[in-house]
């Protein structure tokens, strides 16, 4: 199995090298030592043979949710089972590089009396990232800041969604456009991102964060438990009744959109009472005010830490009075203060009254706890297509057309419209430990396409290479016999 071929600088045959073997799925063609593993772990010489050495993942319905049996066998105990109880992922299939050949497996199993085929493979992706959602109103870093892992730049920030900051991370430019350690960082990153590991990242001019998929986000050292419970505006929608006859004025602090109660449409439906009180930023609509500090990890996303600062002097003559008392609140509820207008119309620290502790505690109770999500999100639409059928055209236009159905890992993925079959699925969908790398640098991530064995001859499949679900537990694959059953994932 050595690579005998001429150099082509010196026109040299290599001398054979008896005692390594060659694993060829990948570019990277790893000449591998008898007991020894390639470049990227994932491939062993084990007594000459190159194996696999992560066991073929089944995802079998019996098995409690998220629980997991080694060896598969041991489970399976050669019951005969329905096969929709069974699923076999790309998990520990292998690849076959560079895919002029039949995809790993090719399976076909009965459901509800029809046969349907599964073809899997771990598919190596050089167009390959992952999105980012940061359960925060804290500032990470302005958008289209450059994200660091290690020092290295591996991404940007996104556009913000509603109470969340966005990260865009990875992508072929940071993967094999800049310098070696630049694609190296960038790969491990996003490796440990999408097998469900913590990953320190830095926004320049912005925060530290810790992210790991699933689990609160963690800014500058602080653990992030709540997500806002909407801007300020819809704070003051939301609980302006919970706060008529108990304060004279209450003003949401939020970095998007702080409200006034006293201004807003749902004080004014209320029959709230002007309070003379005078908001600094940019007025929006009543009640609503933009920029009223800058963005910060201080109250409701801002950098403020004394909310007063965001108030000019209130106005008598539009109906402030000395007693008058103001609320201020954030949008998690996390913090807030009340004041008493003293002789000269200056706000007045005072303790928060008891009537108005479970409005604030109300607030609290809506926000949603804080998570980190992470989607991987990758082009499918190159050469592993011919794995899968000898004109990779029509796999395209049978899965934007609702006849195939893609999952990675037997997690559901969500298929871009348009060219291409580029997806994106939630890393805690799939098994754990589901996802690899190989040097070039590149992500290889199990993918699975099911379809009718009708439409699967149709788009011009590998017909011969299909097996039964017993065929394979029985002989294995190339790369080895192992298996392994996991129970499935909520
Ligand atoms: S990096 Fe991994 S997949 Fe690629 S040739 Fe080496 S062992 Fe095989």
């Amino acid at each position: 199995m050595s690579d005998l071929r001429a150099d082509t600088s010196t026109g040299e045959i290599p001398k054979p090298r008896p005692d390594k073997i060659r694993c060829d799925a990948c570019p990277v063609m790893c000449y591998i030592a008898e007991g020894q593993t390639g470049a990227c772990d994932r491939y062993a010489n084990h007594q000459g043979q190159i194996i696999r050495c992560d066991p073929l993942t089944v995802i079998d319905q019996r098995i409690q949710q998220g629980g997991e049996v080694v060896p598969f066998l041991n489970a399976w105990d050669g019951q005969l089972v329905p096969d929709d109880t069974l699923f076999v992922t790309a998990i520990g299939s292998g690849t076959t590089y560079p895919d002029y050949k039949p995809a790993p497996f090719i399976v076909s199993r009965e459901i509800d009396g029809a046969d349907v085929i599964t073809v899997v493979t771990e598919a190596i992706f050089s167009y390959c990232g992952v999105k980012v959602k940061i359960d925060t109103d804290r500032h990470l870093g302005h958008e289209a800041a450059i994200v660091r892992a290690q020092g290295e730049a591996i991404g940007h920030v996104m556009t913000s969604e509603y109470g969340s900051q966005m990260l865009s991370l990875g992508g072929v430019d940071h993967l094999t456009g800049g310098t070696k350690s630049e694609g190296r960082v960038t790969c491990d990153a996003l490796l440990r991102l999408c097998n469900g590991e913590a990953v320190t990242l830095t926004v320049d001019d912005g925060a530290e964060v810790i992210v790991q998929a699933g689990k609160p986000p963690i800014v500058d050292g602080q653990t992030e438990h709540r997500m806002r419970v909407g801007c300020g505006s819809a704070t003051i929608g939301m609980f302006a009744a919970q706060w008529q006859g108990l304060v004279d004025e209450v003003v949401v602090v939020d970095d998007h959109i702080t409200g006034v109660v006293s201004e807003h449409q749902a004080g004014k439906v209320l029959g709230w009472p002007d309070t003379g009180i005078r908001i600094k930023g940019r007025r929006s609509t009543p009640g609503r005010y933009f920029q009223v500090a800058e963005p910060g990890r201080g109250w409701g996303g801002t950098n403020i830490e004394d909310p007063l600062t965001i108030l000019n002097p209130w106005l008598a003559k539009k109906g402030a009075r000395p007693g008058m008392s103001m609320l201020m609140v954030s949008t998690t509820g996390e913090q807030f203060a009340y004041y008493i207008l003293d002789d000269d119309l200056i706000p007045q620290k005072a303790d928060l009254p008891t009537a108005l502790k479970p409005s604030v505690d109300l607030i609290s109770e809506n926000c949603e706890p804080a998570l980190c999500t992470v989607m991987f999100m990758g082009g499918a639409g190159g050469s592993l297509r011919s794995g899968v059928t000898k004109n990779p055209v029509k796999l395209t236009q049978s899965v934007q057309a609702l006849k195939t159905s893609v999952t990675c890992g037997g997690a559901p993925v969500y298929v871009w419209p348009g060219g291409g079959i580029t997806l994106m699925v939630d890393v805690t969908t799939l098994p754990k430990g589901a996802f690899g790398y190989v040097p070039t640098p590149a992500l290889v991530a199990p993918l699975e396409f099911t379809l009718s064995r009708e439409d699967y001859v149709a788009l011009g499949g590998h017909d011969g290479a299909i097996r039964s679900l017993d065929d394979i537990f029985a002989k294995g694959g190339e790369y080895g016999a192992a298996t392994r059953g996991v129970g499935p994932r909520s």
